[in-house]
């Protein structure tokens, strides 16, 4: 089989081609998904994630994690396929393996391909820490859920991240038939993490309201994965 180590060896990223599957894609339908590597035509999504695996590195090291850390970013295998006449999903991961859509709709550009990375390296941490969204989070996830169901301006307080469904126009945090949306919620939230501090780091301040300021549930959950995952490392100011 065809496999390489991504141009940043010391973060032991292996690259190769994924399955030929047709994957029920929730309320996505069927896609039929084919190997496709990240060569000729399609050559720029290896630049992309390579820069995408370099700035995430980039930003562990700056957290400053204790050894073990309680969060993996390093040692993954990238998997790459093309969907057939769809552009969903970007994205998918388990089992320290990331799966990556070189026709998906938000790998268009390195801060989407960087994003999705990012989303995803945390639905693997999820799974290692045996579930821990499902676990910890669900309870106030559902109960958002059932105030708001899919009614945007309801679900705009409590939403981590902007990313929505195109054919629907519902925050992918609370897209319905999705697999166990609570999961998406997580990574979402991860997202919103990283890109707080990464904000604090640079500018000293947060051009919008910091995600754990908001409603009840928000700081709950911010706290929760801050002290699981990112070793209770958080430089946004108290509310
Ligand atoms: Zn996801």
């Amino acid at each position: 089989m065809w496999v390489f180590l991504i141009a940043l060896a010391d973060l032991d990223v292996k690259v190769e081609p994924g399955a030929d599957e047709m994957m029920d894609g929730g309320f996505r339908g069927q896609i039929h998904l084919v190997p496709q590597l990240p060569t000729g035509k399609y050559k720029q999504h290896l630049t992309w994630a390579t820069q995408a695996f370099a700035d995430i590195d980039a930003f562990f090291t700056g957290l400053d994690l204790p050894d073990p850390a309680p969060y993996r970013w390093r040692s993954i295998t990238l998997q790459f396929v093309r969907s057939v006449g769809k552009h969903t999903p970007s994205a998918y991961a388990s089992k320290w393996t990331i799966t990556y859509n070189v026709e998906g709709s938000l790998m268009t550009s390195a801060a989407g391909v960087r994003e999705t990375l990012f989303h995803e390296l945390f639905h693997l941490n999820d799974e290692e820490h045996g579930d821990w969204s499902g676990k910890t989070l669900a309870a106030d996830y559902d109960a958002i859920v059932k105030k708001c169901g899919t009614k945007p301006s309801c679900l705009a307080p409590y939403a981590p991240n902007d990313t929505k469904v195109r054919a629907t126009g519902t925050y992918y945090a609370f897209q319905p038939n999705n697999g166990s949306s609570v999961h998406e919620y997580a990574a979402e939230l991860a997202v919103r993490y990283w890109k707080e501090q990464t904000e604090i780091a640079k500018s000293g301040k947060l051009s919008h309201k910091a995600f754990k300021c908001g409603p009840a549930e928000n700081a709950r959950a911010w706290q929760a994965l801050v002290g699981e995952f990112f070793a209770g490392r958080d430089g946004v100011p108290a509310c």
